[in-house]
This record gives C-alpha cells, sequence and structure tokens, in this order.
C-alpha cells in the first residue's frame, strides 16, 4: 500500500515553503507545528485555526502519525518500555527512564541493528531498516502520551535499536525538531546521541547542534573491541579517539560521553581501567561505566561487584570523571543492550 508522506518528516523551513507553493500564508507551517509539537494533538480535523479549506486539504494528502502503541511494560523502579508499531507493521522500542530531578527518553532510530555488537540484545536481530524522521519523533510524541503531564520528557538520548550515524539524514532532521522553539523547543545539552564509532559520521553529527555526543568504547584494546564491536575492525580505537581529537568541542563545552559496558572476564580488569585515562588524554571525557546486563541471546555477564568497584576505583584514581551507571528496568528487559522487542507483559489490543 502507498504511504502518504507524513507532516513530521519535514523542518518547519520546509513546510512552511511547501505551503507556500501551494498558495497559504508560510505561516500556517508554524501553527501546524504548535498542534503536533507542542499540543501533542495529530489530528488534523482538531487544528481548528487553520480553516476549513486548509484542514480539509491538509487530510487528503498528508498523515501526520508514524507509530501507534502496541504494548507497554512498567519496571519496579519506574522505567516505562513501549513497543511501538510503524504503518508497515515494523516494530520498535523506546524507554521512559524517569528519575529524580529529569525524565529521560531513550529513542530507537533504526528497525534492528546491522552492528552485530556482541553484548547486545538488538544486534542479535540483524537489521530491517532505517526510521523516518517521523517514526523517530513519534516516539517522543507516543512516550510523552505515556507518560502526562506531571512527568514531562526533559531529556532525550538516541541509545535505543540501532547506530543513529548510520541514520544520520534523518537523525539530524529529528533533532532540528527537537529543538526548534516553534516544535518541542528543548536545549541541544538535553539531547544526546550515540555512536559504536562510525568515524565519518561524527563531525557532521556534531556540526549540526551543539548535543552531546556518547561513544559506545567498551574496550581499551583492539583486540578486545574486535571482539565487542565488529565495526571496530574498519574503524580501531586509534583512529576513533584520534577524530575526537581533531573535532573542536569549544562550541559545546559538553565532555564526550564514553560508555564502558563491564564485562566479566573480557574487559574488567586493572589493566583496561588504568589504560583508559592515557587512551583518552586530550579529549574531554566522561566514562560512564555500565555493568552487563545478562539476556538470553548472550552467556556475557556483569563483573562481581568488588571487580567493579575496583575497576571504578583505578579510573577515578586516573583523573577521568567517571559514573557507574545502575541497570534500569532491568526486570522488563529495557536496560542498555536488552532491547530485543520481547514479549511485553500488557501487550495492548489492535
Ligand atoms: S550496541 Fe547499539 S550499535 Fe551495537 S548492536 Fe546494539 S543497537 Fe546496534
Amino acid at each position: 500500500m502507498q504511504q502518504r508522506p507524513n507532516l513530521k518528516d519535514h523542518s518547519i523551513e520546509h513546510l512552511r515553503e511547501l505551503l507556500s507553493a501551494q498558495g497559504h500564508v508560510p505561516y500556517r507551517a508554524d501553527q501546524i507545528a504548535g498542534w503536533l509539537y507542542q499540543r501533542g494533538i495529530d489530528d488534523l480535523d482538531c487544528m481548528t485555526d487553520l480553516g476549513v479549506e486548509l484542514r480539509g486539504s491538509l487530510a487528503e494528502t498528508w498523515d501526520a502519525r508514524a507509530l501507534e502503541l502496541s504494548g507497554v511494560d512498567r519496571s519496579q523502579d519506574g522505567t516505562v518500555k513501549a513497543v511501538l508499531r510503524a504503518k508497515d507493521g515494523a516494530e520498535i522500542e523506546s524507554v521512559l527512564i524517569p528519575e529524580e530531578d529529569r525524565t529521560t527518553l531513550c529513542v530507537s532510530t533504526q528497525v534492528g541493528c546491522a552492528m552485530a555488537c556482541s553484548f547486545c540484545a538488538t544486534g542479535a536481530l540483524g537489521f530491517s531498516r532505517n526510521l523516518s524522521t517521523a517514526e523517530i519523533i513519534d516516539q517522543v510524541c507516543r512516550m510523552r502520551d505515556i507518560s502526562g503531564e506531571e512527568r514531562r520528557i526533559t531529556n532525550v538520548v538516541f541509545m535505543g535499536m540501532g547506530e543513529p550515524l548510520l541514520n544520520l539524514p534523518a537523525v539530524i532532521e529529528a533533532v532540528q525538531l527537537l529543538i526548534h522553539p516553534k516544535a518541542f523547543a528543548m536545549a541541544p545539552r538535553r539531547i544526546t546521541v550515540s555512536t559504536v564509532g562510525l568515524v565519518p559520521k561524527i563531525a557532521e553529527l556534531l556540526a549540526c547542534a551543539p548535543i552531546n555526543l556518547a561513544v559506545s568504547l567498551h574496550a581499551t584494546t583492539d583486540a578486545v573491541r574486535d571482539r565487542l564491536v565488529p565495526l571496530n575492525r574498519r574503524y580501531p580505537i586509534a583512529d576513533l579517539l584520534d577524530e575526537l581529537r581533531r573535532i573542536e568541542f569549544v562550541n559545546t563545552r559538553r565532555p564526550v560521553f564514553f560508555e564502558y559496558t563491564l564485562i566479566e572476564g573480557v574487559n574488567d580488569s586493572p589493566e583496561d581501567a588504568a589504560r583508559l585515562a592515557p587512551l583518552l588524554a586530550g579529549i574531554p571525557s566522561k566514562v560512564n561505566l555500565i555493568p552487563m546486563n545478562p539476556h538470553p541471546d548472550t552467556t556475557l555477564r556483569a563483573p562481581s561487584e568488588q571487580a567493579i568497584d575496583r575497576f571504578l576505583r583505578i579510573v577515578a584514581g586516573s583523573g577521568l570523571r567517571v559514573t557507574l551507571r545502575r541497570p534500569r528496568g532491568e526486570d522488563i528487559d529495557a536496560a542498555c543492550g536488552q532491547l530485543a522487542l520481547r514479549k511485553l507483559g500488557e501487550a495492548l489490543a489492535g
């Protein structure tokens, strides 16, 4: 079935051009954005200030909704995982993580993932297709419906299913809508895009807005990283870190967040911990240690508490900024590396 174009695939500037080419005042695009992104209304019939004629012609040719809620699971710690279904039946997952001072939404950028990282359940799914801008943005809209007024989404991280830099045009358009004052009006520092290290695309991403970059490092030697992140065979650690040294971070004044999944017997030795600081020298860095989240597709496990504590103390002692991130939503397979569309407890009809 031929799909209709979606209003959420277009920047507000582009919508202005499209509407004025059809003889409408460009300001109509700002009004449409107000309904779609600020009020969360995507029924064109409800956009009462557009006038009957424009509403009618928009409804004939455009869609304004890209995803429907298919299932929801709620963790004991407040984390909410949702399965969302696209028009073609493809399903993806988004995760809402409430904390004391913020509510973070983790969005997906692809259906499955081609990167095949050995610790990640999404990697085991394989790759189906890229998400459109509308499908990335509609995760924010649907999850905002779930979280409600009292729990406003304050941060968005592109760390769900998929490698965001393999879908860069759609990711950049989505970032632009998140920060646009007529759309979600989020501060760029509240947005983080993660990559496993697609070196040629990093500068292009960071040129779009002063957002945060998270790099999934996970190892301090190529021998180990080759096993954990197969892309490392194409872009080894030295190439990745050289590129980060080359990029100016002065415009963001934000550190690069290095994600390091701690895996027992693989990358958790004192030698690994001691190698991190010299490796990251010259890059404004913050290291996030994440104990491995188990899932059925792997035998890899988190280290013992003592080994985690030892690793943390060595890294902190070497002068790096480091935090230990406790897994959230582990009981509903919503933690990092666990998104694999397993059956949800609270499946919704339809
Ligand atoms: S860790 Fe990220 S890039 Fe690697 S397989 Fe999982 S989703 Fe893909």
